[in-house]
């Protein structure tokens, strides 16, 4: 791996990442695909997906069921794999360069798949109920929690099209805000005022979750009091949804380097970035839906770019 210069480099074995090894190796381009961790990248977190057109199961598949047969696929067409966190890129020549712990690996294409990571809510036992009643994403799991009460942590515009989207599933909405007043504009303050089903709780943080296997008790403390106050799920219910929307990191590494806006790599319709031959895929670039079904159809397109880059093509 070292010292041999591949056609394609992909950073990032989540679903981007392992479509566009798909695809470049099955259009003949050799592949490297670095992956510090397992592959799957966010989804391999989720216990249940069921938005992935044509997955095998449609009730109780995992993330890391759904991600294995992509992982079959790019070995099948030949593409090589590196386990190893690269911390710099060198996007200087025609030779792209990435530097790794364990070694630096070179291309004369790129694609960055490094997705997103979501910031936690920062309870207590907030690990322990992911996928069992807590989520960073509602069109993932809105449908979870259809007729059951949700709430929603965040206080920004961002937090506030959720609540508006997840309002359609949930009996009933609370957002939680630490801020003194959501920070919004007047005219979706109107449309989180008037939606009966929503109503927000300002000045509050969450500290602590707990029940059995599934979150159906939520402790919060009153900011500027310390005042804490438990919220139980009705018994018949025996969970409700949790929400945070605190917001997304994506890796550091490329500021500077490559156009980025709020944190996410700008490219256009076909994945290019601000650098020829560097192309950019799923979660990680400016996009208006980030889920595994856009994450794939960007690697796609990115690795058919990859291919006509190549060709001296657009
Ligand atoms: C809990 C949860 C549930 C979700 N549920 C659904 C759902 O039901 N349906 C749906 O469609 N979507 C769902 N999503 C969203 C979905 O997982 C993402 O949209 C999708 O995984 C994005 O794919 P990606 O390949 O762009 O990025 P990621 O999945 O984030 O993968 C990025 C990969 O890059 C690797 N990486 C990053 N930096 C480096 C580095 N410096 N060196 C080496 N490797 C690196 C990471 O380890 C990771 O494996 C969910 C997300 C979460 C967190």
């Amino acid at each position: 791996m070292e010292g041999k210069i591949y056609d394609v480099m992909i950073l990032g074995g989540g679903p981007a990442g392992l479509a566009a090894g798909l695809y470049a190796g099955r259009a003949g381009l050799s592949v490297l695909i670095i992956e510090k961790g397992i592959d799957g990248g966010q989804i391999a977190l989720t216990h249940g997906i069921e938005n992935y057109p044509g997955q095998s199961k449609t009730e109780g598949m995992s993330g890391l069921e759904l991600v294995a047969p992509m992982t079959e696929q790019c070995r099948r067409f030949g593409c090589e794999r590196v386990s190893d966190t690269i911390s710099a890129c060198d996007f200087g020549g025609p030779v792209k360069k990435f530097i790794g712990a364990r070694g630096e690996y070179q291309a004369r294409s790129v694609i960055v798949c490094t997705g997103a990571m979501t910031r936690s809510i920062g309870c207590h036992n907030e690990a322990k109920y992911v996928g069992r009643g807590v989520s960073y994403c509602a069109v993932c799991d809105a449908n979870f929690f259809r007729g059951l009460d949700i709430y929603v942590v965040g206080g920004n515009a961002i937090a506030a099209e959720e609540a508006i989207y997840l309002a359609d599933f949930a009996r009933k909405l609370t957002m939680l805000h630490k801020g003194g007043a959501l920070a919004l504009t007047p005219a979706m303050k109107k449309q989180i005022e008037d939606n009966p089903k929503i109503s927000v709780l300002c000045d509050t943080e969450v500290a602590d979750l707990g029940g059995g296997d599934l979150l159906s008790e939520i402790t919060v403390r009153n900011v500027k009091t310390g005042e804490l106050t438990t919220f139980k799920a009705d018994e018949a219910d025996g969970v409700f949804g949790l929400f945070g929307f605190t917001g997304k990191k994506t890796t550091a590494m490329f500021d500077g380097v490559l156009e980025m806006r709020d944190g996410y790599i700008v490219t256009n319709e076909r994945m290019e970035t601000n650098i020829p031959g560097v192309y950019a895929a799923g979660d990680v670039r400016v996009t208006p839906l980030r889920q595994v079904v856009t994450a794939c159809a960007d690697g796609a397109v990115a690795a058919m770019q990859c291919g006509k880059y190549l060709k001296g093509l657009k």
